[in-house]
């Protein structure tokens, strides 16, 4: 059976934050605000795969009122996900995503966060799709106050599961 699933997160901007996005720290002068690492595109992606199972989302298994997550990198959290589909039989076919953010250049660091999202998932590479937009200066991402991504997930599931 083919199931798809859907992803989108966001985390505002601040001073102070490492910049991590798909497992990758990113020389930038502002980072992430949130419980974990706030790794917006790796959350997505992880919601993504957790959709195409039929479960809850990424805070139902990670809640960020749990200390064992504060400051949690986020190749934990796609590792579950993949754990997640081994646990019904089945496997992740692939999964693609867009980040939408107006600055830093997101375009250097693509190959690096397809091989890091894909160990953590425990898929190659080639079967992650990763993409940048800016929003052209439009809105709360245009105005660098925060970065989103949207994902999607195919995987193959046994009829039963
Ligand atoms: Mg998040």
């Amino acid at each position: 059976m083919q199931r798809v699933g859907i992803g989108y997160d966001v985390h505002q901007l601040v001073e102070g934050r490492k910049l991590v996005l798909g497992c990758v720290e990113i020389p930038h002068t502002k980072g992430l605000d949130g419980h974990s690492d706030a790794d917006a595109l790796s959350h997505a992606i992880t919601d993504a795969v957790l959709g195409a199972l039929g479960e809850s989302d990424i805070g139902h298994f990670f809640p960020n009122t749990d200390p064992r997550w504060k400051g949690a990198p986020s190749h934990v959290f796609l590792a579950e996900a993949g754990r997640q589909v081994v646990a019904r039989g089945g496997r992740i076919v692939n999964v693609d995503a867009t980040l939408m953010a107006e600055r830093p250049k997101i375009a250097p660091h693509i190959a690096s966060m397809k091989e890091r999202v894909g160990a953590a998932l425990g898929i190659p590479a080639k079967r992650v799709g990763i993409k940048a937009t800016t929003n052209e200066t439009l809105g709360f991402i245009g105005r660098q106050e925060g970065i989103a991504a949207m994902a999607v997930a195919s995987i193959e599931l046994p009829e039963e599961a």
